[in-house]
């Protein structure tokens, strides 16, 4: 799982204080060095990690902390809670339509897991929230995608509508229109990813996400990229309106970084986690259930 190092780090790092009857500043500041440094190798952009490692410093150093009832265990509480913030404090909701069809518009670049992404996603609301999906195959770039994203759609059940090669925009507009008629009232959209970010790449997700005024525009990034997932959510968005972000692979034996500097760097909340390459394998992103984990 993601932060294995990061969660072994913290807990000898935390553990020095745990047991002391009252704390120094010197005993705050040899942790939390331990604490920056280990952020750093897990790939936390070192904004975040400044940031992060002044707060809780401040927070810590507070005469009620040191000279109060088991200091160590309050700065393990200061740094949880400081760990939930930089992810977002509260749950993010999805955004879903009561009354009407809710389209959603899945970005990224390809190999991040947008498509995997897209069939979970429909299969977890449609379960979850007793939606009926179906969804839009406009990665016009690449057959396989196409193909992919059928395969996805026979294994779940969920109708996809796709009409080759044409251009994505008639697609999309076609692909609407179907779903309206055949009463589908969640439509998810695979749109193109490529292996880097070109204008005409953002022209044409604009125009998509002109034509089909989507409730979520979700980017799907990979948590094994670290600081670089953190520079395409960066890049999208400012070409697009991100309504969230999907961490994939966070079952991967990765530094897991991004999960911590995203929200931070963009404002754009993490929405959901990917946890394997199963269809079933994904989960609500809540910060305060992933600042436990981190901590172990
Ligand atoms: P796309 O190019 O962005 O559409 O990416 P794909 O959906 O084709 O996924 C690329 C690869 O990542 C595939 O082998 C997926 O099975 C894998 N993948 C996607 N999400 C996850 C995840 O959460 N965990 C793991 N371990 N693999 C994933």
């Amino acid at each position: 799982m993601a932060f294995e190092d990061l969660t072994g780090r913290f807990q000898m790092a935390l553990r020095r204080l745990t047991g002391k009857a009252k704390l120094t500043e010197n005993d705050i500041d040899e942790m939390m060095r331990e604490v920056r440094l280990s952020l750093l190798e897990a790939d936390v952009n070192y904004k975040v990690v400044k940031e992060f490692t002044e707060d809780v410093k401040v927070l810590a150093y507070g005469e009620k902390i040191l000279k109060g009832l088991k200091p160590g265990e309050q700065v393990v509480k200061i740094v949880n809670d400081e760990l939930t913030k930089l992810m977002g404090e509260e749950t993010s909701e999805i955004n879903l339509k009561t009354n009407d069809m809710t389209v959603m518009l899945m970005v990224g670049l390809q190999g991040a897991g947008k498509t995997t992404t897209a069939g979970k996603l429909a299969n977890f609301i449609k379960n979850k929230h007793n939606k009926k999906p179906m969804l839009i195959a406009a990665d016009v770039y690449r057959p396989a995608a196409i193909e992919q994203l059928q395969t996805v759609g026979q294994q779940l059940g969920i109708e996809v509508y796709q009409e080759g090669l044409i251009d994505p925009e008639t697609i999309v507009k076609n692909g609407l229109k179907y779903a309206k008629e055949q009463a589908y009232d969640l439509v998810i959209i695979d749109t193109a990813g490529r292996l880097h970010i070109d204008d005409s790449m953002m022209d044409e997700i604009q125009k998509i996400e002109k034509l089909s005024k989507p409730d979520e525009v979700l980017l799907t990034v990979d948590a094994m990229t670290g600081q670089d997932a953190v520079n395409v959510a960066e890049t999208f968005n400012k070409a697009l309106n991100l309504t969230g972000c999907i961490l994939t692979k966070l079952d991967g034996d990765t530094r897991g970084g991004a999960a911590l500097s995203i929200r931070k760097m963009t404002g754009v909340p993490i929405k959901f986690s990917g946890t394997g390459e199963k269809l079933e394998d994904i989960e609500v992103f809540h910060p305060e259930r992933m600042a436990s984990r981190i901590l172990g």
